[in-house]
């Protein structure tokens, strides 16, 4: 373990979306895999993007565009 591998909270959310989305590369995302064993915090934001990504996509099946916005809302005001 170096300094070089040690990232911040700040850096992780910085690119936690790409990093979800494999969007990332191999060496970031190994950094960010290990912030997430070791800092709770991110862990749980990591997570709760993930779950917001599912319901966006359950969502998305849905015919109103408007009550998928409100629902989403909803979802990140209970954060
Ligand atoms: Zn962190």
């Amino acid at each position: 373990m170096t300094n070089r591998d040690r990232i911040h909270c700040e850096e992780v959310i910085a690119h936690l979306l790409a990093y979800l989305d494999g969007e990332i590369d191999a060496e970031k995302r190994r950094q960010i895999d290990h912030h997430l064993e070791e800092c709770r915090a991110c862990f749980s934001r990591a997570e709760f993007e993930k779950a917001l990504r599912q319901k966006v996509k359950q969502l998305g099946h849905e015919k109103s565009p408007h009550s998928l916005q409100k629902r989403l809302k909803g979802l990140i005001d209970r954060f």
